[in-house]
């Protein structure tokens, strides 16, 4: 057991809760990041940082971008459409677990405890602190933060856990050779009219390619036939080198989820 009172506990070592642990610890707080996973881990993202969201990075993330958007490319049926072109980048593509990695170790260097392989299971509020539990520890925090994700454990046990419902994602990441990379260099590719409630994408990263699809109405198979069938569309090859699901918020044109 850890007897020291943090200030500030934070669930979850993703960019919202190491930014803050960032934050926090430059003015002097004792804070502890508690990370279910140790990192470098995976998450399922397409990786697209804005420009907006660039330039509230807490550090110069510019070594870990693999690539720069400048145009986007709506799919309509068999269709190209060229969206938006622009003369500067306004997407900046990153592999989240170098991003994720990068962020965790600048929240550290400020002065932040962070403790990987912590998975929490309950929180306890009591007496204007709150007892935060592990599988094998407990700590107590002046304050907590869920940082901990679409299916945060503290959201649902302090009665915060958002009624909105959450859409099914796929993503499957492909190395791919030079033709191919030369092909999707900056571009986002997305594809709002062939998947029921949801969307397809394909982001570049310089040598690998995140394609994903989401969905509020397709089962998971469902979803995989779909974006299959895309990729031979697009006529896009290379090595699958990983497929995984999540669930997740999607902004659908027209839809009211
Ligand atoms: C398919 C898909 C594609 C996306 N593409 C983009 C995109 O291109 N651009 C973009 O800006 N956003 C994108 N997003 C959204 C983006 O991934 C999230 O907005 C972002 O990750 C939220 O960051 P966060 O720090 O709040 O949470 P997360 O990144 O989800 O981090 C939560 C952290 O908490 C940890 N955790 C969870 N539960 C516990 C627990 N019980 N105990 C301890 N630790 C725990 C997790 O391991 C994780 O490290 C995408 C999301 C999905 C699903």
């Amino acid at each position: 057991m850890d007897s020291k009172i943090y200030d500030v506990i934070i669930v979850g070592a993703g960019p919202g809760g190491s930014s803050l642990a960032a934050k926090l610890a430059e003015v002097g707080l004792h804070v502890l990041i508690l990370e279910k996973q140790s990192f470098p881990r995976y998450k399922v993202c397409g990786g697209g940082v804005t420009k907006r969201a660039l330039l509230k990075m807490p550090i110069d993330i510019t070594p870990i971008i693999r690539d720069q958007i400048t145009s986007l490319i709506t799919v309509e049926g068999n269709h190209d459409i060229q969206g938006f072109k622009h003369k500067t980048p306004f997407i900046y593509m990153v592999m989240r677990d170098e991003l994720d990695q990068l962020l965790a170790k600048h929240a550290v260097d400020c002065g932040a405890e962070l403790k990987e392989d912590s998975f929490v299971k309950r929180v306890v509020e009591y007496g204007g602190r709150v007892d935060v539990f592990t599988r094998d520890e407990k700590y107590s925090g002046r304050y907590l933060v869920g940082a901990d994700g679409v299916n945060s454990i503290v959201a649902k046990q302090v009665g915060l856990m958002s009624e909105r419902r959450k859409a099914l994602a796929l993503e499957y990441e492909f190395r791919c050779d030079q033709a191919t990379n030369a092909k999707y260099k900056n571009k986002v590719i997305i594809d709002y009219t062939r998947v029921p409630d949801g969307y397809i994408w394909i982001f570049p990263k310089n040598g690998i390619l995140s394609a994903g699809i989401g969905s509020y109405s397709l089962s998971q198979k469902l979803m995989s036939k779909y974006l299959l069938s895309f990729l031979d569309h697009q006529e896009m090859s290379g090595d699958l080198l990983s497929a995984k699901g999540s669930f997740c918020l999607l902004a659908v044109p027209g839809s009211q989820s």
